[in-house]
């Protein structure tokens, strides 16, 4: 295979785990490759993508704030992508002639959203069993929200209730959530909620957060106070999709009442495989996961972790 030349886009992109992950990979599988981080801020994103092209890349992640204004530069787009209304992988594929494509001489622009697979992927396996009888709640509304969202409506999950600081900014989810149901033929009860008005939360069997609040360096914080926290029923799970701290404020206050906690780094490691896979086309075996999931940890615990 060809020197491998895959990156990141964002902005800023100080604190991303993504080029340790993927130089893992591409030791672990032997190849020869690199994988940069390109800073760019939104007026720069337009020319940024023909330039890394002619640079003969194969495929970047992208992330905050790109996710969803990368879309209309794409050639094409995954039928999940499209859902989510958010992509965080782009493969410049050149094995294909399109006549409609873009550039049509040199490359189609791919994208997909492996955001999707990594979080359902990172789900314990009795989660993933009773989603089909589960009440989750949803804190925030944003692009990992769409991600989330789109799989657990794909895995028939009973009901969700989004909490947002602002339900009329953030309809759009559940209106685009009614699309998703009608694609997967889903049952899922979609709700939205103001965080000032939350429902007491011994409704439901689940939590997830898909806000920043409680990330580094704001850790002292949780989106939600512990005494909201503590009408969960005995059995409910709480999932962060922070990574950075490993354990969060919201994740130790679950901790502490005795529930199921994760946290984001297994969404992170398994929405990089999938990328990883995408650009490559090899697959990863399975028996990589726990060394690259120890060196992340190493890694988040230094402390002028990447
Ligand atoms: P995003 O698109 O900016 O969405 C963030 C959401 O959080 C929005 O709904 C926003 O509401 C809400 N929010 C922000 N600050 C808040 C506050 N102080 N109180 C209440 N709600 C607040 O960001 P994203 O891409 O979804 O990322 C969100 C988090 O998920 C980040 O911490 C990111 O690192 C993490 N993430 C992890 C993974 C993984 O692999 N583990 C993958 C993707 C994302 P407004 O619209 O009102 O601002």
């Amino acid at each position: 295979m060809d020197f491998l030349k895959l990156g990141i886009i964002g902005h800023p992109l100080t604190h991303s785990l993504s080029p340790l992950l993927h130089a893992n990979l591409l030791q672990l599988l032997g190849l020869a490759g690199e994988y940069r981080k390109y800073d760019c801020p939104p007026a720069d994103l337009d020319a940024l993508l023909p330039t890394l092209a002619h640079q003969q890349v194969r495929g970047l992640n992208v992330t905050i704030p790109h996710k969803v204004a990368v879309m209309k530069a794409m050639d094409w787009l995954s039928p999940e992508a499209a859902l989510a209304g958010a992509v965080n992988t782009i493969v410049f594929s050149r094995s294909e002639k399109n006549p409609d494509a873009k550039n049509p001489d040199l490359y189609t622009l791919k994208s997909y959203n492996t955001d999707i697979t990594g979080f359902m992927r990172s789900l314990p396996a009795g989660v993933l069993h009773d989603l089909p009888q589960s009440d989750l709640l949803v804190l925030g509304a944003g692009g990992s929200a769409r991600a989330v969202m789109t799989g657990l409506i794909q895995a028939k999950t009973a009901s969700i209730t989004f909490a947002v600081r602002d339900p009329l900014k953030a309809i759009s989810i559940t209106s685009d959530g009614e699309m998703v149901k009608q694609t997967y033929q889903s049952p899922t009860q979609l709700n939205l909620v103001s965080l000032d008005t939350l429902p007491c939360l011994s409704a439901f069997q689940g939590l997830i957060n898909t806000t920043p609040v409680g990330m580094y360096p704001q850790e002292a914080q949780s989106p939600i106070p512990a005494h909201q926290l503590e009408a969960l029923p005995l059995q409910a799970w709480v999932y962060d999709l922070i990574y950075r701290p490993i354990e969060t404020r919201l994740l130790s206050l679950a901790k502490a009442q005795g529930l199921i906690t994760a946290n984001g780094l297994d969404m992170l490691i398994y929405q990089g495989i999938c990328a990883f896979e995408l650009w490559s086309e090899m697959n990863v075996p399975a028996h990589f996961t726990p060394a690259l999931r120890q060196t992340l940890e190493n890694a988040l615990q230094l402390p002028s972790a990447p």
